[in-house]
């Protein structure tokens, strides 16, 4: 009998499978609380639960954890952790500590199918979508070798999240259930490259909050450079990430990725604060991190600040992302896990867009 992963089994999932086990449903607190909160992985030392309960277990189920097998650290005290998975893949998760917060970067995917321009995930192309435990186990290594530092979790590493919705929101009220890990929603964040329906069906089953990756203020260039867009334009993802329940007094995001000589002129900036007038929004300026193969430059710091000023006249709420773990490629779009880059599967996406 293959045996089921208890970290794969969102909240009402794990109830469901100890009923099934001829138990109560509070069991299934007990059972995350021990694996969660106090990070113990062999039923037999779950004291409170009956000699037949945990044989049962023990039978039925397993607990992950997952393998480190890199941990690279930046001038800037920034980390990147490499993870070894059962199937020989690789994903990456990155720690950035900054302003009193310790910010934990997690992947979605191994790989990505939206073949961004300026990503080295989207070169790697898609290989497969974590599990959930795959998706927990990152947070919980990382937080358990950090001492338990880890402040706030954005889902911006190597994927898209929504491309593998149902992992990640099984995921999320793992992370925000007050009997499991309980970190507050307000400290969480689903990042994404515009998958309309998806956002829509994210916000159905969670609050947490949003940040939508733009980086064009019109079709025309987004369609270049985030393929995805052909599918569902600007307006569109800009209306349905707008009606996106975020927690209360917490706001949505646009992050904006500034390319040298690409989408980062004061027409852009002025286009962009047209588009975004009215909306209840912050934006991010991120500068590109150069990595090769990308063929990229970082904007001078001259551009970004004149960038940011035309958008300000706006009226908008707009900061500068300083670019942290460059030299150990854990910064924004630089999370490839070592494959090799000219992977065709990068551009499986784009071609199911134009066919469609
Ligand atoms: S930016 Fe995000 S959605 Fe785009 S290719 Fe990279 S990981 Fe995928």
């Amino acid at each position: 009998m293959n045996k089921i992963n208890i970290k794969d089994l969102g909240p009402e999932e794990l109830e469901d499978f100890v009923i099934n086990l001829g138990e109560k449903s509070y069991r299934a607190t007990q059972l995350g609380k021990w694996i969660y909160k106090r990070g113990v992985s062999s039923f037999d030392k779950m004291t409170d639960l009956s000699k037949d309960f945990r044989a049962s277990l023990s039978q039925a189920a397993t607990i992950s954890s997952l393998k480190m097998i890199e941990e690279r650290i930046s001038f800037d005290g920034t980390k990147k952790y490499i993870f070894g998975l059962f199937d020989g893949n690789r994903i990456e998760s990155v720690l950035i500590p900054e302003n009193g917060r310790n910010t934990l970067c997690i992947s979605a995917q191994v790989g990505c199918a939206l073949g961004c321009t300026f990503c080295l995930t989207g070169r790697v192309g898609r290989i497969r979508n974590l599990k959930t435990s795959e998706i927990l186990d990152q947070f919980l290594e990382v937080n358990n070798r950090n001492n338990g530092s880890v402040t706030n979790i954005v889902f911006m590493g190597m994927g898209e999240p929504l491309d593998n919705l149902e992992n990640t929101v099984k995921a999320l009220k793992t992370f925000t259930h007050p009997d499991f890990i309980g970190f507050s929603p307000k400290r969480i964040t689903v990042s994404t490259s515009g998958i309309v329906p998806k956002i829509r069906e994210l916000g159905k089953q969670i609050s947490v909050n949003l940040s939508v990756s733009l980086n064009a203020p019109t079709d025309e260039l987004r369609n270049e450079i985030m393929p995805i867009n052909k599918k569902y334009p600007i307006r569109e993802l800009i209306e349905e990430s707008a009606r996106f329940p975020v927690p209360r007094r917490k706001t949505l995001t646009f992050e904006y990725v500034l390319i040298n000589g690409v989408n980062d002129s004061d027409e852009d900036a002025r286009k962009l604060g047209d588009l975004l007038m009215g909306v209840r929004c912050k934006v991010n300026l991120i500068p590109f991190n150069e990595a090769y193969p990308l063929p990229y430059k970082s904007p001078p710091d001259e551009r970004v600040f004149g960038f940011q000023k035309v958008l300000l006249s706006y009226g908008l709420h707009v900061r500068i992302r300083k670019n942290r773990g460059r030299d150990i490629l854990g910064a924004c779009g630089q999370l490839a896990a070592d494959y090799p880059l000219n992977n065709k599967r990068a551009y499986k996406f784009s071609n199911q867009v134009k066919e469609d």
